[in-house]
């Protein structure tokens, strides 16, 4: 599906969690090594795997977010 092309999926290492984050930038989940988290390129973020599911869902073709939360983003 083209829109694997929004997230770099990728497993959580030590130095991500602690250079980068060690949360889910969505759900605040904590992110443990060798987890698979998502890196959000379009609001540089990293998401775990049930946010980044809910937020495909929300996405078209181009990667935006087509729910109600982020009008503004693109405006
Ligand atoms: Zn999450």
């Amino acid at each position: 599906m083209s829109k694997s092309a929004c997230f770099v999926t990728q497993q959580a290492t030590e130095e991500i969690l602690s250079r980068v984050t060690n949360v889910c930038a969505e759900c605040y989940t904590e992110l443990q090594p060798g987890d698979i988290i998502h890196y959000d390129m379009q609001n540089y973020r990293y998401l775990c795997e049930r946010c980044q599911e809910e937020l495909c869902e929300k996405m078209n073709d181009e990667c935006e977010i087509i729910a109600e939360e982020s009008e503004g983003l693109f405006g």
